[in-house]
């Protein structure tokens, strides 16, 4: 094949190539030029750069549908560079930002100013959803047509629900009718708002502390699944945190009706018996960490494929501001560079999955979601690679983190797989 002029081709050695648009595995070499997978080139360049993937896995970047940049308005948290850089050592070549900054992402302009700032980062590729209401209010349809046309690949509120029914068939009629997915952060306002800090239940009256109850998610789930249905709307359903949430949308597929939902790492790997009420930067997250029961459905949910996406909810917040006692902190962790070890112990070390099903619930399952080309290690894919290490394992320590803020979960964790590098 005919290489494009001074293109230098990167050769990744050896790695047990996970294809998760075709669903083969094989130990095989990968040639990569100008950006995207290419033929084996011959005659082979003299200054091939050589990676040895030797006992790795090597699949295409995750794409993550669920990041929170803090920019505009809270850059002391993060920024979209430093956000993409975390990304980009986690293993995450493309995500996407969630709208609630300050001022929220609800004009084409902001849209672009998301975007532009995301190309200036380097590495990871910066897409961004926007608001689904004017200012998250919940009042009136944000224009979603020119909000589309800026580059917004999904529309969501996130961070809250928009409560009035109405103006969701509204937009969610809006959103069908531009082909874009709705994302969805399912929590009643009206409960959210009675000053809940975690899951309402055995726990929270052990500590003392007021709860958000499973029916604040439940509601609202049932609420637009059914919206779903009535509009056509792609709806997807955001950092799912109750058992009776997967049976409903696991009933809803079933019939047909355009729901996806995503489950979190730390959803996955937490419940609210590991709340101590202390530790507000691990353990303070909205939606709460629910019961034993609920973790339990909710990797169920994964291994039906019922939550078929895995996504971060990145959720960076200063020292100080999570500083203040599990009462008053912030909601929110943040994900992004513990991300694909976390769900690798959690899903594949455990045999829950399999690592090919962990791959596609990381890349094709997103992509289709997002209507972006199907993640593949076929030629003329499009780069960057991951290479990870299945067997190394490594404690987590937030000191060391690329992004901007340290409120993680996985504080002191030992986590099994590790994400070597991105090559591009
Ligand atoms: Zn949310």
């Amino acid at each position: 094949m005919k290489l494009p002029q001074q293109e230098i081709v990167t050769v990744i050695r050896q790695g047990l190539c996970l294809d998760p648009a075709t669903g083969s595995e094989a130990i095989r070499d990968i040639y990569l030029a100008g950006g995207q997978i290419i033929e084996r080139p011959n005659p082979l360049p003299s200054d091939l750069h050589e990676m040895d993937a030797t006992d790795c896995l090597v699949m295409p970047a995750l794409i993550d549908v669920h990041v929170h940049l803090r920019e505009p308005g809270g850059e002391a948290a993060e920024t979209i560079e430093t956000g993409a850089a975390a990304a980009w050592r986690g293993g995450v070549g493309t995500i996407v930002a969630m709208p609630n900054t300050q001022p929220p992402i609800d004009t084409p302009e902001r849209v672009e100013r998301v975007l532009a700032a995301g190309r200036k980062a380097t590495g990871t590729r910066v897409l961004t959803s926007a608001c689904l209401t004017i200012g998250r209010e919940g009042q009136e349809v944000a224009p979603l047509a020119e909000l589309a046309a800026a580059g917004a690949i999904a529309f969501t509120d996130d961070g809250c629900t928009v409560q009035s029914d109405d103006v969701m068939r509204r937009a969610m009629g809006g959103a069908a009718a531009l082909g874009l997915p709705v994302m969805d952060h399912a929590q009643d306002r009206i409960m959210e708002l009675q000053g809940g800090v975690m899951h309402a239940g055995a726990r929270s009256q052990q500590l003392g502390l007021p709860g958000i109850p499973e029916e604040a998610e439940l509601s609202i789930v049932e609420r637009d699944i059914h919206l779903a249905e009535s509009t056509g709307c792609a709806l997807h359903i955001q950092h799912v945190s109750c058992g009776k949430s997967v049976d409903l949308i696991a009933a809803a597929q079933q019939r047909g009706v355009r729901v996806t939902a995503e489950a979190t790492p730390h959803h996955l790997w937490y419940c609210d018996d590991d709340i101590d009420g202390e530790q507000p930067e691990r353990f303070k997250m909205n939606p709460p960490l629910r019961s034993a029961m609920d973790r339990e459905r909710i990797r169920q949910g994964v291994a039906e494929k019922t939550l078929g996406i895995l996504a971060t909810d990145h959720a960076p917040h200063t020292h100080a501001a999570k500083s203040t006692g599990f009462l008053n902190a912030p909601f929110g962790v943040i994900g992004l560079e513990t991300a694909a070890a976390a769900t690798f112990t959690v899903l594949v070390k455990e045999g829950l999955i399999s690592r090919m099903d962990w791959v596609k619930a990381w890349t094709t399952a997103p992509a289709q979601l997002l209507n972006l080309p199907l993640p593949s290690l076929q030629p003329n894919s499009r780069a960057p690679i991951l290479i990870f290490d299945p067997r190394r394992e490594w404690i987590v320590d937030p000191q060391q983190t690329v992004s901007r803020s340290r409120n993680c979960s996985f504080n002191k964790v030992k986590l099994t797989g590790y994400p070597c590098i991105l090559a591009d």
